[in-house]
């Protein structure tokens, strides 16, 4: 936290930036807190909209297309809603970098990994063979054969 008051000179340590708020949405979303991360998410895109971060936005639009189609009706439409206030205050913030990490990180929530008993490194839930070392995952699978 000293390193952080020494570097923001605006405020105590209390102070986010918005790539800070980003971060912690994605986390209670990877742990599923969806509605802790929706109104993390709403904080994020209000800082983002001060600082005038379109990465940050376009991060918070991924988290949200994630999210637009939830069962829980509330949290789809709070998702949908904060979507297009993203995309109204991009459509005025100009352009930006696709934030990519934050994009990759969610897209691997659907596509569950298993680790490689062999070189312990992390491939596909669905993968027959190790990309990494060539370990074959069928001898596990099939107890029966
Ligand atoms: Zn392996």
């Amino acid at each position: 936290m000293a390193l952080r008051d020494q570097i923001d000179k605006r405020g105590p340590a209390r102070h986010m930036s918005a790539s800070d708020e980003v971060r912690k949405t994605t986390d209670y979303l990877v742990h599923g807190h969806l509605r802790r991360a929706l109104s993390s998410a709403w904080r994020a895109a209000d800082t983002s909209l001060r600082e005038g971060d379109a990465e940050a936005l376009r991060a918070i639009m991924a988290i949200c297309e994630e999210l637009r189609e939830n069962p829980n009706k509330r949290i789809a439409r709070d998702a949908r809603q904060l979507s297009s206030y993203c995309q109204h205050t991009l459509n005025g913030a100009g352009g930006g970098v696709e934030s990519h990490s934050i994009i990759a990180r969610i897209s691997r929530i659907r596509q569950p990994k298993r680790v490689c008993p062999d070189c312990a490194e992390q491939v596909q839930q669905r993968a027959h063979v190790c990309k990494f070392c060539g370990f074959r995952f069928e001898s596990l699978d099939d107890p029966s054969e």
